[in-house]
């Protein structure tokens, strides 16, 4: 049809704008939006961890234009916190954060996905996940439950807690009624320490009047927050128990695969990049966190020496071999975690290590 004969069809004037309207049509189809609930493990405003995944739920939105909006519930708004994968799972809500460990009971696999004690460190666990089988593990761990798991970003190696009595040997455990959870609590029970379960909002108040003896929480940032320096003397590291602990979210499986492709990829997207968002935060806020320990509070760091060290490794083992063997798949990824420490930590001795050992000189640690 030629030009001409086709306005003579098309008509002018208001005709012609119908059109033209009609034509430009595809264009301006309301796009699909898709509300989600997310659901957390962690307390109202808890930073990095509450406000991390509010955070994802926000650059979703901006890169999906709008089209996926979740609301972020802190663990108890919505539901208890430790039901938090069963939420997931049962797809009453969409989706969720925590950490692995949490669903030990449920799956003990899932421990090795947050933290072994003398386990890999955040740049091992992230190696893992991406440059090894960690995640396609964690997939297959989480695959009966229908759901689908994403690193979240990790702590970086946590502190080894606050005490009031010295620790000069494995012996000096005996006794003690500390906080600790898991794996870290099964070593620790071990050395004839007492484990006492208490609640992140009670502790503080626990350490002060002496109903615990002892608390391991986070790092610097969030143990300033809690005020522990007031009722603890010594400021132990490292946290061994809890090397690298990474962050999950997670996904109910049929609400991932009934958004259109390029969502699911932006889902993963910011996933990916909430991981460095994680593992950044941790790093630049507990160092500033730590300064003000040390310079406001006179806090008494100590070191764990090498000989109790050395005896909880011991502990350490038998109580992740214990795990292991409790079913197929956590023997599975166990022997692939093992497998990979060893070819990351030759690697991480002759590169990582022996920088750090060399720039050491240029911070040393005075308190
Ligand atoms: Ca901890």
């Amino acid at each position: 049809m030629k030009r001409r004969d086709f306005l003579k069809k098309a008509g002018t004037g208001a005709a012609a704008a119908v059109a033209a309207t009609a034509i430009m049509a595809p264009a301006v189809i309301a796009k699909k939006t898709y509300r989600w609930k997310m659901v957390t493990t962690w307390p109202p405003k808890l930073p990095v961890l509450q406000t991390g995944a509010e955070r994802l739920a926000k650059r979703i939105e901006e890169c999906t234009d709008g089209r996926l909006k979740i609301k972020v519930y802190a663990g108890g708004e919505l539901i208890p916190p430790l039901q938090t994968f069963d939420a997931v799972s049962a797809g009453t809500v969409e989706c969720g954060c925590g950490a692995a460990y949490y669903w030990a009971g449920k799956m003990p696999a899932s421990q090795w996905f947050a933290a072994v004690p003398f386990g890999l460190n955040a740049d091992g666990m992230s190696a893992w996940f991406h440059g090894g089988d960690g995640l396609k593990l964690w997939e297959e761990t989480y695959a009966p439950f229908n759901v689908i798991p994403r690193p979240g970003g990790s702590t970086g190696v946590q502190m080894g807690g606050w005490f009031n009595k010295k620790i000069n040997s494995l012996s000096d455990f005996k006794g003690l009624k500390l906080r600790i959870p898991g794996l870290g609590g099964k070593v620790i029970s071990k050395a004839g320490a007492t484990v006492v379960l208490v609640p992140g909002g009670e502790i503080f108040l626990n350490l002060e009047r002496g109903v615990i003896d002892s608390t391991e929480w986070v790092g610097p940032l969030h143990d300033l927050r809690m005020g522990f320096w007031q009722a603890a003397k010594y400021y132990y590291y490292p946290g061994w128990h809890e090397p690298g602990t990474y962050l999950e979210y997670m996904f109910n499986k049929k609400a991932y695969e009934s958004l259109p492709k390029d969502m699911q990829k932006i889902i993963d997207s910011v996933c990916m990049e909430t991981e460095q968002w994680t593992l950044a935060q941790f790093n630049a806020l507990n160092g500033a966190a730590l300064q003000t320990l040390i310079d406001k509070h006179h806090v008494d760091l100590i070191k764990f020496p090498d000989k109790v060290l050395d005896g909880l490794r011991k502990l350490s083992d038998e109580v992740v071999a214990a795990e292991a063997a409790k079913d197929a798949m956590a023997t599975k990824v166990n022997n692939s975690f093992q497998k990979f420490r060893k070819v990351i930590g030759t690697w991480g001795e002759i590169s990582g290590k022996a920088y750090y050992n060399d720039i050491q000189k240029d911070y040393p640690l005075k308190v």
